[in-house]
C-alpha cells in the first residue's frame, strides 16, 4: 500500500511518499546495528535520557503544529490531537526522569553468593505501529527503547506518513544520533525480512489481530522476543448503585473518543437492569445531540473516521449485526456528503448467536447488554476473545474490586473510563496480545535481564 496522507474530513490527498527500497532499509539496519555496538547504546544512559528530555520540551513547544498534523491526516478532533501531543511529551519526560531508577540493579536473594539483576539493551527493535494515535504509539516504543539503548526501525501505518516523518524530525532535533530511530516506509515483506535478520533482536506491534498474528508468527519462527498490543472489546459496566450521570458522561467520552477507533475504548456497555432505561435514554440523548463535523472546529463533538474504508467497514458491520437480530436504537447510518463520517450508534439485542457479539467495533458504535447480577458482569465480560481493559461504575468500591479481580483483562478502571498514563502498564491478554508497554513493566520487555553472581 502507498504511504499517503488523505484528509478524511474532505477526501483530499495531502501528500504521497515513496516506499523505501530494500537498499535503503539495509542501510538503515546497518546504521542501527552499528549504533547498538557503540557506547551511545551500551554506555551511560545520560545522553539518551537527555534526548528524551529535549524531545518532550520540543513537543510541548510545537504542540499546535503537531496536533494539526494528526487532525489533518487521520481526522482526530483538534482538542484530542492536542491531548495526544501532551501525553506523548509526558511519556518521553517520564522515561527521561525515571529510567535510571526503573533500570537500577536489583538484588537477588540467594545462598550462592552476592547476586543481582542488571538491565542491558538487546539490539535493534522493529516496531510496527497503527494510525489511531500516530505520535502516542511511537513514543510508547521510542521512550523505553531509547532509554535502554535499543535502536528502533519504525514502520508506521501507511495512512499517517506525515506524522511518522514529523516524529522522526523531532527526535533528530532533540539530538538522537543517526541509527537510533529510523522511520521506514516499508512493506509487509520488508518487515518480514527485517525480523528474520540476525541484527534484529526485538519486535513490537500495535494493531489488529490479523497483523499481530502474522508478525508474531514471524518473530516466533525467528526466535525474537515480541510485544503485541492488539484489539479490544472492552466492557463498560454500570451497576445499580452507580452515579448514572457520571457514568453517562464517561461512557460518551469512552465510546466516541477518536471516533470510536481506540483499542481500549468502551465497546460493550453492561448496564444493570435497575438503571438500564435511565442510562440508555441519557446515552442515546447525548449520542444524537453530538455535533458532527470538521475536526478542526473546537465545538465539534465527533469528527470523521480515519478513512472512507474504515467508515464503510463499520457501516457494513452494523448492517450485518442488524440482519442477525440486533436493533439500532440511535444512529446506524453513514452521514451523507464528503468525508468519512458515521453517526454515533447504539445497538441493543445483540444476542450470543449474533457474530457481532464477539466482534470488535472500531468506530462510534456502542453495544448495550442489560445485566441482572454481578455474575452476569463476569460471565459476559469474559465471554470474549479479547482481554484488553474494562471499566466499572459503582458506589461500592469493594464490589468493583471483587469484579475487577475476576475479569480477564490487562487492566480494570473503577469509576473512571479506561485511559492511559506513562506510569501505568498497558496491554492485554487473550487476543488483545501479550507483553506490556509504558511504565516499568514496558521498559523491561525488550531488555536483557542479566543475572550476575559473585560467589
Ligand atoms: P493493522 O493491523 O492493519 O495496522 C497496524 C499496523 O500493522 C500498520 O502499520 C500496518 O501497515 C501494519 N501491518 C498490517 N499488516 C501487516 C503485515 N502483514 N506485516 C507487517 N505490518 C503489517 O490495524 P489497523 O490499521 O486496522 O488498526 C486498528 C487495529 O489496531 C484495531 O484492531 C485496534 O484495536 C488495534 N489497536 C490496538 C491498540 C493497542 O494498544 N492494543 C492500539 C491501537 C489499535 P499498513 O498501514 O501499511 O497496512
Amino acid at each position: 500500500m502507498a504511504y499517503q496522507s488523505v484528509n478524511p474530513a474532505t477526501g483530499k490527498v495531502l501528500k504521497t511518499f515513496n516506499n523505501h527500497s530494500d537498499d535503503e532499509i539495509e542501510r538503515a539496519l546497518n546504521l542501527a546495528h552499528s549504533l547498538y555496538k557503540s557506547p551511545w547504546c551500551k554506555g551511560d544512559r545520560g545522553p539518551r535520557l537527555e534526548v528524551l528530555n529535549r524531545f518532550s520540551k520540543l513537543a510541548h513547544e510545537r504542540l499546535e503544529e503537531l496536533a494539526r498534523i494528526l487532525t489533518l491526516e487521520m481526522g482526530k478532533r483538534i482538542n484530542e490531537a492536542r491531548t495526544e501531543v501532551r501525553i506523548t511529551a509526558d511519556i518521553a519526560q517520564y522515561y527521561a526522569e525515571n529510567a535510571e531508577s526503573l533500570l537500577a540493579r536489583e538484588k537477588v536473594a540467594t545462598s550462592k553468593g552476592d547476586a543481582w539483576l542488571e538491565y542491558h539493551p538487546i539490539g535493534v527493535v522493529v516496531a510496527v505501529e497503527p494510525w489511531n494515535f500516530p505520535f502516542y504509539q511511537l513514543i510508547r516504543v521510542a521512550g523505553p527503547n531509547l532509554a535502554i539503548g535499543n535502536p528502533v526501525l519504525a514502520k508506521h501505518a501507511s495512512m499517517v506518513p506525515q506524522a511518522a516523518v514529523a516524529f522522526e524530525e523531532l527526535l533528530t532535533e532533540a539530538g538522537v544520533p543517526e541509527g537510533a530511530w529510523k522511520n521506514i516506509f516499508a512493506t509487509g515483506d520488508q518487515v518480514s525480512k527485517l525480523i528474520a535478520d540476525d541484527r534484529v533482536q526485538g519486535v513490537a506491534l500495535t494493531g489488529s489481530e490479523g497483523a499481530g498474528s502474522i508478525v508474531a508468527a514471524n518473530a516466533g519462527k525467528n526466535l525474537k522476543k515480541s510485544v503485541m498490543e492488539l484489539g479490544g472489546s472492552d466492557v463498560f459496566v454500570v451497576l445499580d448503585d452507580a452515579d448514572v450521570d457520571k457514568a453517562v458522561a464517561a461512557g460518551v467520552e469512552a465510546r466516541l473518543r477518536g471516533c470510536g477507533q481506540v483499542c481500549n475504548g468502551a465497546k460493550r456497555f453492561l448496564i444493570h437492569e435497575k438503571i438500564a432505561d435511565e442510562f440508555v435514554n441519557k446515552l442515546a440523548e447525548k449520542f444524537t445531540s453530538t455535533k458532527i463535523g470538521d475536526p478542526m472546529d473546537e465545538t465539534v463533538g465527533l469528527g470523521p473516521m480515519s478513512s472512507i474504508g474504515a467508515r464503510d467497514d463499520i457501516a457494513g458491520q452494523v448492517e450485518r449485526a442488524v440482519k442477525a437480530g440486533a436493533r439500532v436504537l440511535v444512529g446506524g447510518s453513514v452521514v451523507e456528503g464528503p468525508g468519512a463520517y458515521y453517526q454515533p450508534t447504539i445497538l441493543t439485542h445483540v444476542t450470543r448467536d449474533n457474530p457481532a457479539y464477539f466482534e470488535e467495533f472500531f468506530g462510534p458504535v456502542a453495544q448495550v447488554h442489560v445485566i441482572k447480577s454481578d455474575d452476569d458482569v463476569v460471565r459476559i465480560a469474559n465471554d470474549s476473545n479479547f482481554g484488553l481493559s474494562g471499566a466499572i461504575f459503582t458506589a461500592d468500591v469493594d464490589r468493583a474490586k471483587s469484579l475487577a479481580s475476576q475479569v480477564e483483562t490487562g487492566s480494570v478502571w473503577i469509576n473512571t473510563s479506561s485511559f492511559t498514563g506513562p506510569e501505568l502498564p498497558f496491554g492485554g491478554v487473550k487476543k488483545s496480545g501479550y507483553g506490556r508497554e509504558l511504565a516499568g513493566a514496558g521498559i523491561k520487555e525488550l531488555v536483557n535481564q542479566k543475572m550476575v553472581l559473585v560467589a
